[in-house]
């Protein structure tokens, strides 16, 4: 029944599921040397419309802290939103696989930042006691679910390159965000000054494979020597990279997204004007963030659907995902239990 937790509560795409039986007839070199990872490189060269350095792992925790490592000197600091994913959500591993760069956390509306707060930020260079200003990480779709714009991406990216900071994407909800820009991925990567992109495939339909590309193949440094250090280079690399290859073959991926966000559309249209319900912001990608009465609340949990809470203890905040598999029906069934719970709250304060 309709779980709307994550979009990593979903299975495995078939596709992503029959690429992965491919791959598992005969034998291939290990560790990245086989010709699925090779064929990953051709179709990531295809799809950003450059030769770039790419390297699959199976968490974006690991993609996130590697690239990071690999651009940022020990003594460097990284500035990115406080509620990112990379700040709030990865136990430490930006800081411990840099070696104890530090994360300057900023403020921004929808957990986005700009380059006038970045901007504001930079300070103490050269100056002994401080960071050294290293990278800017921005993530794309947001933690709030809003999307950057090539525009605000290139703002980001001139500031960068005139402070020479690197600039991250992570991109665990980037076919999301891709699919409502309706851009090429280039133009939201590295023509706007991305350096570096972890892809996520995980939640739009993989097993488990995010790919960390570098848009200048040398400035991928250390990042094998770091990948394995850190316990993510995979002996049968085949299957991580089939995974990817399979996503972005016949744009899978964005269908994926596509689906996805349409029906998180679905469900704002569907709640927006129920009484008591307020849709905290607009939806881009493939989030919902609703305030909602306490008893429609529990009444929807009480009839098995699932969600988490979100916001600040105390306030009735919910955040809905939907993902590249959810059906249909399960977003009409909560959207029907919705109108029947909000009438019937209107009907008890009346
Ligand atoms: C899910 C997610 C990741 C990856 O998380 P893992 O659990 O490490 O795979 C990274 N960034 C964002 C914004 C995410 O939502």
């Amino acid at each position: 029944m309709g779980n709307f937790a994550s979009d990593n509560v979903t299975g495995i795409s078939p596709q992503i599921m029959a690429a992965l039986a491919t791959a598992n007839e005969g034998t291939a070199m290990p560790y990245g040397d086989d010709a699925i990872t090779q064929g990953l490189r051709d179709r990531v060269a295809a799809v950003f419309e450059r030769d770039c350095a790419v390297f699959p792992v199976a968490t974006g925790s690991a993609a996130n802290a590697l690239a990071l490592a690999t651009l940022v000197p020990r003594y460097g600091a990284v500035y990115c939103h406080r509620e990112a994913h990379i700040n709030v959500d990865e136990c430490g591993a930006p800081e411990f696989f840099t070696g104890g760069a530090k994360l300057v956390a900023l403020d921004g509306p929808r957990a986005k930042i700009d380059a006038a707060a970045v901007e504001a930020a930079i300070d103490g260079v050269g100056d002994v006691h401080r960071v050294q200003p290293a990278a800017v990480s921005i993530t794309q779709a947001s933690e709030l679910g809003a999307v950057y714009k090539p525009e605000e991406v290139s703002a980001l990216g001139e500031l960068a390159r005139r402070h020479r900071l690197a600039l991250h994407m992570d991109g665990a909800r980037f076919a999301n965000a891709l699919v409502t820009l309706g851009c090429a991925p280039a133009d939201i990567t590295w023509r706007a000054g991305v350096d570096v992109l972890t892809l996520g495939a995980t939640k739009n339909g993989a097993l488990a494979a995010e790919a960390v590309i570098f848009f200048d193949p040398a400035k991928a440094g250390a990042f094998e020597f770091l990948r394995k250090r850190g316990g993510h280079l995979f002996s049968k690399m085949r299957f991580v990279s089939a995974q990817l290859e399979a996503y972005l073959t016949d744009d899978h991926w964005l269908e994926n997204g596509r689906h996805a966000n349409a029906l998180a559309k679905r469900l704002a249209e569907g709640l927006a004007d129920l009484p008591g319900i307020e849709l905290l912001n607009p939806v881009e990608a493939n989030e919902l963030f609703l305030a909602l009465p306490d008893a429609v609340v529990e009444g929807l949990e009480a009839r098995g659907f699932r969600f988490y809470s979100w916001g600040k203890v105390g306030e009735k905040q919910v955040r809905l995902v939907t993902a590249f598999n959810t059906r249909q029906e399960d977003v009409e069934a909560f959207i029907d239990a919705a109108v029947a719970l909000t009438g019937a709250a209107v009907r008890a304060s009346a």
